[in-house]
């Protein structure tokens, strides 16, 4: 049996399937190119979405190229808490005293890295659409 790519997201597909397992769009009856990987090029929506992850924006490239799922906006929800949290944890170090800065200073990194991890997650999901498939969002 052979394979096809989804038109919308890149995603391949069984060739018997109507409608894209992961962005529900519906199915080409074209076969998949032998090499399917250029589908998934450095596109606008991915380009986009690194940028704005370096604002605390995730999801974007999501949500251009797959709006009615909702992992885009989750992407989208869970960036701005944890980035606005890092943000504020930050604030808060430069604006108190040394011992609430050294007790603030842990939790303030494994905040920023849960979002630098987010972020690159949305991003690796984007374009490879294979890491979160267990997650029918
Ligand atoms: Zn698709």
């Amino acid at each position: 049996m052979s394979n096809k790519v989804c038109k919308n997201c890149g995603e391949v597909m069984a060739s018997d399937c109507k409608k894209c397992p992961r962005c529900y769009a519906p199915a080409m009856d074209e076969p998949a190119p032998m090499h399917s990987e250029t589908k998934r090029d450095w596109s606008f929506p991915t380009i986009l979405a690194i940028i704005l992850a370096f604002f605390g924006i995730l999801g974007i490239g999501h949500i251009l190229t797959m709006p009615h799922r909702k992992r885009g906006y989750i992407f989208l929800i869970l960036g701005i808490v944890l980035f606005w949290s890092f943000i504020g944890a930050i604030s808060i170090m430069r604006n108190s005293g040394w011992f609430t800065s050294l007790v603030l200073a842990i939790p303030t990194g494994i905040l920023g890295l849960i979002y630098i991890s987010a972020a690159i997650a949305s991003i690796l999901d984007l374009r490879h659409g294979s890491i979160f498939r267990f997650i029918k969002l």
